[in-house]
């Protein structure tokens, strides 16, 4: 329903899910798995990206139970993430269709660091793609937090 996806697309988040040496990886258990984004904001690098492991393009195909297991894996992570980071709040957000400013064809939900004034908003136009040397340090910085808040 509502499926926008190119006839043999090549998906990006479906190599990343099958790729076992990916560094970016934050988290993953059999059904989710979350990363480092590739694209920031001025004030706003190390998104974190949560995906079905299952390729599912988009909310409307998106079973009930992972849409749910989805916020829970959200939260633990923006709780991570708070710690991790420093920051002062997080937001959300998941892109549908290509009028939605849905960029990749397999269902994506964000959690984005924010800070007092970092003028997200107005800075939306400058997206850009986060250092590698940088997406790293992120993931290090969130497993960790993980690996810490599992003890
Ligand atoms: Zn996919």
């Amino acid at each position: 329903m509502y499926n926008h996806e190119p006839e043999n697309y090549t998906c990006p988040f479906c190599i990343y899910v099958s790729d076992s040496k990916f560094k970016y990886l934050v988290y993953k258990d059999d059904y989710l798995s979350a990363f480092i984004s590739s694209a920031m904001w001025p004030h706003n690098p190390g998104i974190v990206i949560i995906i079905p492991n299952k390729h599912i393009e988009n909310i409307y195909d998106m079973p009930d139970s992972l849409l749910a297991e989805t916020h829970i894996l959200a939260k633990k992570l923006a709780l991570a993430m708070k710690i991790a980071y420093r920051c002062h709040g997080v937001s959300i957000r998941q892109h549908n269709e290509p009028a939605g400013n849905q960029e990749v064809m397999h269902y994506h939900f964000q959690i984005i660091p924010r800070y007092n004034n970092d003028d997200l908003y107005i800075n939306h136009r400058k997206k850009s793609d986060i250092l590698n040397d940088e997406r790293l340090r992120f993931a290090s910085l969130l497993k960790e937090q993980l690996k810490s808040d599992a003890n």
